[in-house]
């Protein structure tokens, strides 16, 4: 037994000044990760502040067309919100293929971007583990690694962050708002996510009582025919082998704009930025697409098991494309 004290904030003032006031506090919201981790032994928070009263659970029209989805907006409500549906499919898609009806009707959207890996190795409490111990080594190396990482991987850690709603929001440029004792600031959601590089046991640029209060989704038309697809090994409530977050346009005969954001082989949600660059200007055709796909997984560092990963990430992004192109949701 382990001794835990329980605060519920009023406001977002008093939520700071309650996480202020013990370096091993932290925010509690739909509870679906913090509390799990506490069981496990692997989150150390000895004092909960219970955010679920403050006001961030709507989700808003923005002025330019995009959209203002508070943290604290539960991953159910935000897959059915018409203005997600209608002008990000891929958000709503990737929300309504994660974990399962009652946990995204649990689960907040801040929370959900907020989780940690799902590395069997972190959570069992007692393999070396460079996240849960630093230093202590990665199990998961030459271990069972066949969920695990081929991109933005380090010899310190090879973990897949398990947010399927993060590669859309990673597609779509979105931006997260902070508020601290510093006062507020926001972040590109691709920089939200750190690469494990030496410091795997710091995933996300934010310091302690700073808190995640809105997400913002900038105006992209060309979302509007997005789609998201996941393989996994069964069809509910599992995380992505691979997953693709895509949105296409074409105009005169050729690539115009695209989106593709990977899920399931990055250490994080994974922007195909090279991919995207070789694609725009070029034809819409299969060939273009596998070969802008092999680019993008030029620089994968395969593990004994995970080496299918890069031919399934390959044919993941050409079905997501040639999906897009014909307008069909996978
Ligand atoms: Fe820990 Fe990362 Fe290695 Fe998993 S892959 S055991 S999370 S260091």
């Amino acid at each position: 037994m382990r001794p835990l004290t329980y605060s519920r904030a009023t406001d977002v003032d008093h939520a700071l000044a309650l996480a202020a006031s013990s370096p091993a506090s932290a925010f509690l919201a739909g509870g679906t990760t913090e509390v799990d981790l506490i069981r496990a032994g692997i989150s150390l928070s000895e004092h909960l502040v219970d955010i679920n009263d403050l006001p961030l659970a709507d989700v808003a029209d923005a002025d330019d067309g995009g959209l203002r989805i508070g943290a604290l907006a539960r991953m159910s409500d935000v897959a059915r919100t018409p203005g997600v549906v209608q002008r990000y499919p891929a958000i709503a898609r990737a929300l309504l293929l994660s974990a399962s009806e009652q946990l995204r009707n649990m689960a907040s959207l801040g929370g959900n971007l907020c989780q940690r890996t799902r590395c069997p190795y972190l959570r069992d409490g007692i393999s070396a583990c460079n996240k849960r111990d630093p230093g202590s080594g990665c199990a998961a190396l030459d271990g069972f690694n066949r969920g695990h990482a081929v991109l933005g991987t380090s010899e310190h850690c090879i973990a897949t962050h398990p947010s399927d709603v993060a590669v859309a929001l990673v597609a779509f440029d979105a931006v997260v708002r902070i508020l601290g004792p510093e006062g507020a600031r926001s972040l590109p959601v691709d920089d939200f996510f750190l690469l494990p590089g030496d410091t795997p046991q710091r995933e996300h640029p934010i310091g302690h009582g700073e808190l995640l209060v809105a997400i913002d989704v900038p105006g992209t038309p060309i979302a509007r025919g997005s789609v998201y697809l996941k393989l996994r090994d069964r069809q509910s409530y599992e995380f992505a082998l691979v997953s693709v977050a895509a949105a296409l346009s074409v105009q005169d005969g050729v690539v115009a704009d695209v989106r593709l954001a990977l899920g399931g082989v990055g250490t994080k949600p994974w922007r195909a930025r090279r991919a995207e660059a070789l694609l725009v200007g070029g034809p819409p055709d299969e060939a273009s697409f596998r070969r802008a796909a092999a680019a993008e997984l030029e620089d994968a560092v395969v593990r004994e098991h995970n080496r299918f990963k890069v031919e399934l990430a390959q044919r993941a992004v050409v079905r997501a494309l040639t999906q897009n192109l014909e307008g069909r949701q996978p």
